[in-house]
């Protein structure tokens, strides 16, 4: 079971801006490992402390070369564009094409205080750029036009509704596990 629940759209902490991690201590690292374990449960390719109701800049990613931690990140977008099919764990079950740059240069530290400097671009770009909308309080939905906008604000809404109707077959919560 993941250490974290990680927190749907509709709940304001992934609105609110990420404050900087001032020490990089025991209970970080902890943070960071749990951040990790509900990462691969999900399964996704990053997850940023917010997401799991921390507010503190910092996110973890694997996009295949194992599990990596960026604390206090930052970015510096770079040249070209490019669309990818986007999605979020923090909205789950939709994905949209959004245009970002294709370039970025990410500067940060790990979990023993050593400086990160990664230039890279595409999918790894694109992980650093959705994770640090997070930090910011920035969600997928704020990249969309209008049109993808109304429809995905119309699917939120229905899943809304469908939550809150008491219905009959799942009043309880369903079957308890010891
Ligand atoms: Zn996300």
């Amino acid at each position: 079971m993941s250490p974290y629940e990680i927190r749907i759209i509709g709940d304001p902490i992934l609105r609110s801006v990420a404050t900087p991690v001032s020490e990089i201590d025991g209970t970080v690292a902890k943070i960071c490992e749990d951040m990790l374990a509900t990462m691969y449960e999900a399964p996704g390719v990053g997850l940023a402390a917010p997401q799991v109701g921390i507010q503190k800049r910092l996110f973890v990613y694997d996009i295949g070369d194992g599990p990596q931690v960026v604390v206090n990140p930052i970015l510096a977008e770079g040249d070209g564009e490019w669309v990818f099919d986007e999605g979020c764990l923090s909205i789950p079950g939709l994905s949209w094409e959004i245009v970002r740059p294709r370039e970025v240069h990410l500067t940060g530290c790990d979990l023993d205080g050593n400086e990160i400097s990664i230039e890279t671009d595409e999918y790894e770009a694109r992980v650093f750029q959705h994770e640090l909308d997070h930090l910011d309080g920035v969600l997928l939905i704020e990249h969309l036009d209008d049109d993808q906008r109304k429809e995905a604000n119309r699917i939120l809404r229905q899943r809304e509704t469908l939550r809150e109707s008491p219905s009959p077959t799942s009043a309880g919560g369903g079957i308890r596990l010891p």
